[in-house]
C-alpha cells in the first residue's frame, strides 16, 4: 500500500499571480528595465514537490513573505493591472512608444506598491522579529491573526 502524503503534489509549478510573496516583486523591481520591451511579471512560482516556499525563496534560503492582509486588495488590483499590461505588451495593436510608456508606468506602480506595503507593515508593527512584532500588541493591531491569516491565505490559495 502506498504511503500517503499530506502535501499536495503538483504536476506543474503553480504561479501565485495575486497572493504572491513580496520578495518576488521586489527582486523584479530591482532588475526590471522598461526599455527591454518585456512585460513586468512578478513570477512567483510554487513547486510543492521541491519546497513549500516559492522558487526564489527556496533558491535563496529565504522565508516567503506574503503581502500584509490589509494590503491584499491592493495586491489583487496590482495583479489585475499586470495582466492588462501583459495583454497590451503581447498585442500587435500598440506601437513601441505606447508599450514602453506602459512598462515604465507599470514599473513605477510596482515600486509604489512595495513602498506602500512596507509603510503599512511598519505603521502596524507587522514586520521585523517576532519579538518586535509582539511588542506592538498594545497598539491593538491583531498582528498574530494578521500574520497567520496572510500565511493561510497564501498557503492555500496559490495558483489563483
Ligand atoms: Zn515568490
Ligand atoms: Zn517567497
Amino acid at each position: 500500500m502506498p504511503t500517503q502524503s499530506t502535501r499536495i503534489q503538483r504536476a506543474a509549478p503553480a504561479k501565485a499571480s495575486r497572493l504572491f510573496c513580496m520578495h518576488c516583486p521586489r527582486t523584479v523591481n530591482t532588475h526590471f528595465d522598461p526599455g527591454e520591451g518585456v512585460a513586468f511579471d512578478i513570477g512567483c512560482y510554487h513547486d510543492a514537490r521541491a519546497s513549500v516556499l516559492c522558487r526564489l525563496c527556496s533558491d535563496k534560503n529565504k522565508t516567503c513573505t506574503p503581502a500584509c492582509t490589509g494590503m491584499l486588495g491592493n495586491a489583487f488590483d496590482l495583479a489585475a493591472i499586470l495582466k492588462w499590461q501583459q495583454d497590451i505588451i503581447e498585442s500587435d495593436i500598440w506601437n513601441g512608444d505606447v508599450k514602453r510608456t506602459i512598462l515604465k508606468e507599470t514599473h513605477d506602480l510596482a515600486i509604489a506598491f512595495d513602498c506602500a506595503e512596507s509603510a503599512h507593515a511598519r505603521e502596524h508593527g507587522l514586520k521585523g522579529t517576532r519579538k518586535a512584532v509582539r511588542s506592538n500588541h498594545h497598539l491593538g493591531v491583531p498582528f498574530e491573526v494578521h500574520g497567520y491569516m496572510a500565511s493561510g491565505l497564501f498557503g492555500h490559495s496559490i495558483g489563483f
